[in-house]
């Protein structure tokens, strides 16, 4: 078994706990009423104040990338109300997987991400000139 680790992110302002960790997967499965087998990852906001998306720490590298993006996916969808990307039928399970997929094969570029790097770190000039304050 993998060690786990988890981050806090926010997604739209919304605080989110993400949990890369085999048991704790297992347990949200469970909870779920999913196999945990058949599930790389679970985006879980039926508890508002702790907001959750597990994923599995048993995926190869992109793997983990598209798995993350789907679910973060699924919680845009929550939180703005886009059924498309919230609900889990197959039709849109595979809308939120051509979205995670495409984007997962942009950000496997390493020069992307540099330059995403780059230019965020420039920050918005709205954001220097509070800083600078
Ligand atoms: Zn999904």
């Amino acid at each position: 078994m993998k060690k786990g680790f988890e981050f806090k992110i926010e997604i739209l302002g919304v605080p989110y706990t993400v949990i890369c960790d085999e048991k704790k997967l297992a347990e949200a499965c469970e909870e779920a009423g999913l196999e945990v087998e058949d599930t790389q990852g679970l985006h879980v906001a039926h508890d508002l104040e702790s907001r959750k998306i597990y994923i599995s720490p048993l995926l190869s590298p992109t793997q983990w990338v598209q798995t993350f993006l789907h679910e973060v996916l699924h919680a845009i969808g929550n939180i703005t109300g886009h059924l498309i990307l919230s609900q889990s039928r197959s039709k849109a399970e595979a809308f939120v997987d051509a979205v995670a997929t495409g984007f997962t094969t942009v950000l496997k570029n390493h020069r992307v991400r540099q330059i995403i790097d780059l230019i965020l770190k420039g920050g918005d000039e709205d954001e220097k000139s509070t800083d600078d304050s």
